[in-house]
């Protein structure tokens, strides 16, 4: 199967135009109506085999996930997602695999009813980028810089799965059973953006971020972009049930540095609680206050005593970790 046949079979559908989208696939661009009062925000994630993903995954779920990331990333700003592209290098065409990850792809992206739109496919090592548009009214993105002193610090969801079943896959943690295996597994290739709260959170937030790479370090995005420093409650964090069970310095380890979590942190002044509970509840997500925003710089992160954590992990680099 050569390049055009790969794009055709698997990537374009025999669906009518989407709405807001005049050219599709198979022009030298996609033509995407621009909404009136709506600004374009564009984020783009690769996803490199043996960095981001590992070789046993399901190719429906890697499908899911490439979109996934994404999505979290448009999540963070407040966006509504409207398009996306593709860009696929493999070894070679394996028509098992593109079936699978067709459909992981194609369900998420019907979830949110966006289409894609373009891409390009070529040979070569297993490496999957996609780039997703989307909009959001002029001047109301969420942003890394916008926090204030006294802004309280929530996260949505539970944080550390993912790095659970990471850590299981490294050999430097054993689960009770497959099904807590499967669980965390789940986590780590099937995440969630949070792109409905993200859009209630528009108005209320004064920033936010998802958690990619561990909530230290991305929170640490926003401190150094608001220039603030915050207190972290560490054993507030919310944890599944099964990240509860472990022993606590896994805990610590998962919930404040586990990486693909893809969660939101966002910060929102304390006169905004009510709201913010409403924006969970309309979202059908529900969000944990974990900490506050402060003038001082640095993050101090204190255990259920109140005392500082002298050592906290390090954020996930994927030139390092
Ligand atoms: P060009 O050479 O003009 O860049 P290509 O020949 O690479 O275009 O691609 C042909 C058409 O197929 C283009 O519309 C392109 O956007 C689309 N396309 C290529 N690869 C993919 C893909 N993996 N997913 C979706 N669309 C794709
Ligand atoms: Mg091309």
């Amino acid at each position: 199967m050569g390049e055009f046949d790969l794009i055709k079979r698997f990537f374009t559908r025999e669906t009518e135009a989407q709405p807001g989208v005049p050219v599709g696939i198979g022009d030298d661009c996609a033509v995407i109506a621009a909404t009136p009062g709506m600004q374009w925000l564009v984020s783009t994630d690769m996803l490199v085999e043996g960095r981001h993903f590992l070789s046993t995954v399901a190719p429906e779920r890697l499908g899911h996930k490439a979109l996934a990331v994404n999505l979290s990333d448009l999540a963070a700003c407040g966006a509504r997602p409207r398009a996306f592209t593709l860009a696929l290098s493999m070894p070679r065409v394996d028509e098992q695999f593109l079936a699978g990850f067709a459909r992981g792809l194609f369900a998420l992206a019907d979830a949110h009813g966006i289409a894609l739109v373009g891409g390009d496919t070529t040979a070569g090592p297993l490496n999957i980028c996609i780039t997703v548009m989307g909009e959001a009214p002029a001047g109301t993105a969420l942003l890394r810089s916008g926090g204030q002193a006294g802004d309280d610090l929530y996260v949505s969801g539970t944080l550390g799965d993912a790095r659970l079943a990471l850590e299981v896959f490294r050999g430097t943690a054993v689960l009770a059973s497959g099904e807590d295996f499967e669980l965390a597994r789940r986590a780590m290739e099937c995440p969630t953006p949070r792109v409905a709260l993200g859009q209630a959170l528009r108005g209320i937030a004064h920033s936010a971020i998802d958690v990619s790479d561990g909530l230290l370090g991305d929170l640490g995005h926003v401190l150094k972009r608001s220039n603030l420093g915050a207190t972290l409650l560490a054993d507030t964090l919310p944890r599944s049930a099964l990240l509860a069970r472990q022993p606590l310095a896994l805990q610590r380890l998962c919930t404040l540095a586990g990486g693909d979590d893809y969660e939101l942190v966002f910060s929102a002044p304390a006169t905004a609680r009510a709201a913010v509970q409403a924006a969970a509840a309309a979202s059908g997500t529900p969000v944990t206050l974990i900490g506050r925003l402060e003038a001082e710089p640095g993050l101090r992160v204190l255990d259920g005593q109140g005392q500082v954590l002298p050592q906290t992990p390090a954020a996930f680099d994927h030139f390092k970790s």
